[in-house]
């Protein structure tokens, strides 16, 4: 299913990559982490080069929403309890300083992407809950960000009442893949080169072949040459979203994935333009922004490959009875999902991969605001590699301890994996997950294999859709 942003931009093809090299650089993920970091690499002087398993921004980054923004949910209140102000307010500042970020690369670069400065809305309809965005308002304005509580949506865009709101001023939105076509052809970019092994200073790759073009020349069926090539890389930045390596990092501990879900509407009683970005908070709660003309109606999520529960349903028919009930004149344009890795204490992980690997990074565990994270990774890493000393890196620091509010998100965790892995261990090879062993769940909706430990997905023939579980041929 193609998002809307993926109908409207084609993005040129690249080559695969061929034999064996050395590189001062390589980034692994053509996403808009691994794009960015290669981008602010390149432009302080580095060689670089990018080596995606598939396509330019093929995974996450096309099926997203795209709101740039530092309002990240009801976040800023509980961040100040458990993690101190001092932490609450860098990771507030170093949203904001990515949305800006965004907007200086635009304007340098004369990129044309719909970027566009709006307020973000933080909404509710719930009566009891109003008190949870006073609190969320008070503690953002305390941060310094450009935070105000309302008691209603007073510019009625939404399709229902709204109890209260936090709005942020100045926040923006875009279309991801216009930006990425813009700067896409300035980077060194090996499609289908999956890596399937980094050791030290080695990286493994394997050309694999093209799903969209299966007579292509490029790829698995090409027998006149190698399909497997060593890079030797002074630096090996991790953008592959969640990072594929079990050892050393260990991130299949420290995070889960969950998936959300997106409808384009077009049509009589539908807005084709909001002047905010919105966010619904609780179970069930709905995002609303614009684009090409359409509503893009968000929502539904839950931890992959878990069944729906019977206090909440999810997914596209959560998403289309709202579509039918709030715009019933509605035509829906265009419909995708993604997922996002979230971690405990609900800060990504960026920078070192591990400390026994000093020349390793990573960018994951975004959250589902992997927008602001993706250029913060991006300034981040191309710093620590430049040895300029970034004023976000410890808040993000991979080597960061498990704060309070960790500690219980982390129990829940690895009772899901137990869970799993005991399935898995009794269940039949088909449907256990080549990740870790976990028994997959059947998703009808969607038709695929999904992984409730860690979220990796199949499809119906057992081919990867997500990771972190890689081709069969790949190892560690
Ligand atoms: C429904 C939804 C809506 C969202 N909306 C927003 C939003 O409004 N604002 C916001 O800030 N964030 C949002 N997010 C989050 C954001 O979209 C993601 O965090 C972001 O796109 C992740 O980008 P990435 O580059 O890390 O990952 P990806 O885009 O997934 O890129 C990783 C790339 O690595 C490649 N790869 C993986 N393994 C290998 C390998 N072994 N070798 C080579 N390549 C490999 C993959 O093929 C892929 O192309 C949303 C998320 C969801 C689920």
């Amino acid at each position: 299913m193609q998002s809307l942003w993926s109908k409207t931009i084609q993005l040129p093809r690249r080559e695969s990559l061929q034999g064996d090299i050395s590189v001062e650089n390589v980034v692994i993920g053509a996403g808009l982490a691994g794009l960015l970091t290669a981008y602010f690499l390149q432009k302080k002087g580095k060689q670089v080069i990018v080596l995606e398993a598939a396509r330019i921004a093929g995974g996450q980054t096309q099926n997203t929403t795209a709101k740039l923004t530092s309002q990240h949910g009801l976040i800023y209140d509980e961040m100040i309890k458990k993690a101190g102000k001092d932490r609450a307010m860098g990771y507030a500042m170093a949203n904001e300083s990515a949305v800006n970020a965004y907007e200086k690369l635009i304007k340098e670069e004369g990129i044309s992407c719909d970027f566009e400065r709006l307020p973000s809305f933080l909404y509710t309809t719930n009566p009891s809950e109003v008190h949870k965005l006073r609190q969320e308002a008070q503690a953002a304005a305390a941060l310094g960000l450009p935070a105000h509580f309302m008691e209603q949506d007073g510019k009625k865009e939404l399709p229902f009442a709204v109890e209260g709101a936090v709005c942020f001023e100045n926040q923006a939105q875009f279309h991801p893949l216009k930006l990425i076509q813009a700067l896409a052809p300035k980077l060194t970019i090996y499609e289908n080169t999956n890596v399937l092994s980094v050791k030290q200073h080695r990286i493994i790759y394997q050309r694999t072949a093209d799903r969209e073009q299966p007579d292509s020349k490029e790829g698995l069926d090409n027998s006149s040459s190698r399909k497997t090539g060593v890079i030797t890389a002074g630096n090996s930045v991790f953008a592959t979203h969640y990072p594929f390596l079990i050892i050393p990092g260990f991130y299949f501990l420290r995070q889960h994935q969950e998936r959300s879900y997106v409808l384009a509407l077009e049509g009589d009683g539908v807005p084709r333009r909001l002047s905010g970005i919105y966010y619904g908070i609780g179970q069930g709660g709905l995002s609303f922004r614009s684009a090409e003309g359409k509503l893009l109606l968000g929502g539904g999520s839950r931890r992959t490959g878990k069944k729906e529960c019977a206090c909440a349903e999810t997914g596209y028919s959560y998403l289309r009875k709202q579509a039918q009930t709030y715009y019933p004149k509605a035509q829906e344009k265009a419909c995708w999902a993604a997922q996002d890795c979230m971690t405990h204490d609900r800060i990504p992980f960026i920078g070192k991969y591990s400390v026994f690997r000093p020349y390793w990074y990573t960018a994951t565990g975004f959250g589902k605001w992997g927008m602001t994270a993706s250029m913060l990774a991006a300034l981040i890493i191309s710093d620590m590699i430049c040895g300029s000393l970034n004023p976000y890196q410890g808040i993000f620091s991979p080597q960061r301890f498990l704060l309070r509010a960790g500690i219980k998100n982390f129990l829940i965790d690895a009772g899901e994996s137990a869970a799993g892995l005991t399935k898995g261990f009794f269940g039949g090879k088909q449907t256990r997950c080549t990740h870790m062993g976990c028994r997959l769940t059947w998703n009808e909706e969607e038709r695929s294999w999904d992984c409730p430990c860690h979220g990796s997905r199949y499809d119906e023939k057992k081919n990867v859709l997500d990771n972190p579980a890689q081709p069969e041929s790949s190892t560690n």
